[in-house]
């Protein structure tokens, strides 16, 4: 199957999911997960009418950025981050998904005041407490936010979390209750912020993320095949 049929089955999934879950299909976004794929992909799904597309490698990235440019695209950062490449993620990047320290929320503040922008950005969750994996722990969100939502040049617009992996899905749907849940939580304390964006779900697990209140489901194998 081509990249083209991927997309609509994942649509067509992506409705269904939204049909059962008594939620409106417009308010979740397919991000086409891209990362290791040729330019070329990225523009057959953009002609199939593919607008959203993620990428986890800053060099990769910017160098995938100049071949297709930002025109009718938005680009999302979602892999991990370094403080000192957050200029180049400010630069390129509409969505930063993965910001997990008050450092680097620092950094693309101040980098995006340089580039007059306000930059969008959503908070990743340590959801599993998984030593190698980045992110804020739940418990410690509360004081991240009193700090970070002081921030100039950032609009905060909610939380992502990549769950452990090889879990039953019984078990992931528990990250991404735990996720919608500090959303809810985070919104009650800091309603100024007006969270409502939840990046949550990959291939094997968008419907589940969806049914729990997913808005922005992050898939690439399911739209490009197998990455090497
Ligand atoms: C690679 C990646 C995805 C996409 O994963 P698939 O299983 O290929 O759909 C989603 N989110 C993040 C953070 C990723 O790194």
């Amino acid at each position: 199957m081509g990249i083209k049929e991927n997309i609509e089955d994942i649509q067509k999934t992506i409705n269904s999911a939204c049909t059962e879950a008594k939620r409106d299909n417009k308010e979740v976004k397919l991000i086409a997960v891209s990362k290791t794929k040729p330019g070329s992909d990225i523009k057959k799904a953009f002609e199939t009418g593919q607008k959203d597309f993620g990428e986890n490698y800053i060099q990769e990235a910017m160098d995938k950025i100049d071949e297709i440019g930002k025109d009718g695209i938005n680009w999302h950062f979602i892999g991990r981050l370094q403080s000192n490449k957050a200029k180049f993620a400010v630069k390129y990047f509409d969505y930063i998904h993965s910001v997990d320290s008050l450092k680097l929320a620092k950094e693309i503040s101040k980098r995006a005041a340089l580039e007059n922008k306000t930059q969008k950005i959503l908070i990743q969750i340590n959801t599993g407490k998984e030593d190698q994996k980045s992110g804020i722990m739940p418990e410690s969100a509360e004081e991240f936010f009193e700090n970070a939502s002081m921030l100039e040049n950032i609009k905060i617009l909610g939380l992502m979390a990549i769950p452990p992996f090889g879990m039953p899905e019984k078990e992931t749907e528990k990250h991404f209750i735990l996720l919608k849940n500090t959303l809810n939580d985070l919104n009650k304390k800091f309603p100024e912020l007006k969270m409502s964006e939840l990046s949550m779900g990959m291939s094997g697990d968008y419907t589940a993320a969806i049914k729990q209140g997913a808005t922005m489901v992050r898939v690439g194998t399911a739209v490009f095949g197998e990455r090497k």
